[in-house]
């Protein structure tokens, strides 16, 4: 008996007690025959066999799926992308039937239900949009929701790195997070986790939203620095992860937003995983209890030769290493200091604490405020 015969005889078994559709019935024997299209197999299969039956499986499914291709275009109709993936949502008791049907006949080896279904929608899709069906790396992922008739779209996220410059005091680096939903995104805030827009983060997250569209946009910062200071130089260096972009691209690399400038903008494929070791040059205003004079002021020069030593708030130690200290008198009790430091030396507590040893006023020997400090440059090495 021929490959061919034994098929028959099995679709014939099959049938008595278990009508299936034309989709089904190619796909358990597609691998068999080595053919491509399912439809067409299961058309050929059951020329002669009462198809008016609902089928055993799936209950005739395949007929209902340019519904849920419409539903795909309609909602990806605003989205730029190249490739699409497709996952599918069935009820446990049709997965259960090809189960039993495949394994009722050992029917093994060919693809379940639900790669079908992708399949058949995603070739569809594709001749419609010509985009890529790619379950790799796909630009965006549909759910098909064959319970609830639904389908629900999620665009991968995009990273970018830049740098910005703040020219103006007074702006916080960071935003914070939507009073109602610390931040995870809801209703109240757009689904964009934080619902004002004044700080640094802010202004870059909303020029995002504005762009490229989006829900949450996630920071990494190189860094950080007070409300009160300046960051100048080529900037403080950032990382920003976009959710659920519309977009995928931005064809600029620099640009202004209020006291804000934004450069070396690009997309990446992803922030950096470890933290980034940079250096930070700072000038800082420094006012001291009691009168100074430049000789005094020699004394800060020992700060290059060695590491200040940091402890945390849970006792942690570690060391940041300052590679140039310069000062100038400019009253009789105030000075200005430019360092050159290791990124992460905690400035407030580097002048008037005594966890940063040693410190600024330790080694002065007179109790030192910092009225302002500016970043005047950082470098990633
Ligand atoms: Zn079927
Ligand atoms: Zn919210």
């Amino acid at each position: 008996m021929s490959d061919h015969q034994k098929m028959i005889l099995t679709v014939n078994q099959i049938f008595k007690k278990h009508p299936l559709c034309n989709n089904c019935l190619g796909r358990l024997f597609s691998k068999k025959l080595r053919r491509p299209s399912n439809k067409l197999l299961g058309n050929k299969i059951s020329k002669n066999q009462n198809s008016a039956k609902k089928c055993f499986i799936c209950k005739n499914l395949f007929e209902k799926l340019d519904y849920f291709l419409k539903l795909m275009l309609d909602s990806s109709s605003n989205y730029s992308y190249d490739s699409f993936s497709i996952g599918v949502i069935i009820k446990p008791s049709i997965i259960d039937k090809d189960d039993f049907i495949r394994s009722q006949y050992k029917l093994r080896g060919t693809d379940g239900i639900k790669t079908d279904i992708a399949r058949e929608i995603a070739k569809s899709f594709s001749k419609k949009t010509k985009k890529i069906f790619d379950t790799q790396k796909p630009d965006i992922t549909f759910t098909v929701n064959l319970k609830d008739d639904s389908v629900q779209l999620h665009s991968k996220s995009i990273t970018f790195a830049g740098r910005y410059v703040k020219t103006i005091r007074g702006i916080n680096q960071k935003q914070k997070s939507c009073v109602n939903c610390s931040g995870k995104g809801c209703r109240m805030c757009d689904f964009h986790g934080i619902s004002e827009f004044e700080s640094i983060e802010g202004q870059i997250s909303k020029f995002l939203f504005e762009k490229i569209g989006g829900t949450t946009a996630k920071f990494t910062w190189i860094g950080g620095e007070d409300k009160s200071s300046l960051v100048l130089g080529t900037g403080r260096p950032f990382f920003v992860k976009l959710q659920n972009p519309l977009k995928r691209n931005l064809k600029l690399i620099s640009f202004e937003r209020n006291s804000l400038k934004i450069s070396n903008f690009k997309l990446i494929s992803e922030s950096p995983k470890q933290p980034l070791k940079f250096y930070s040059s700072i000038q800082l205003k420094i006012s001291t209890s009691s009168d100074i004079n430049s000789k005094y002021l020699a004394k800060l020069k020992i700060l290059e030769k060695h590491p200040v030593v940091v402890y945390d708030k849970s006792g942690k130690r570690s060391e940041k290493k300052i590679l140039f200290v310069n000062y100038k008198k400019i009253s009789k009790n105030i000075f200005t200091l430019s360092l050159k430091t290791e990124g992460g030396l905690p400035i407030m507590r580097f002048i008037d604490g005594d966890d940063v040893i040693p410190g600024i006023s330790q080694i002065l020997d007179t109790p030192c405020k910092c009225s302002e400090f500016d970043f005047k440059d950082i470098e990633v090495q």
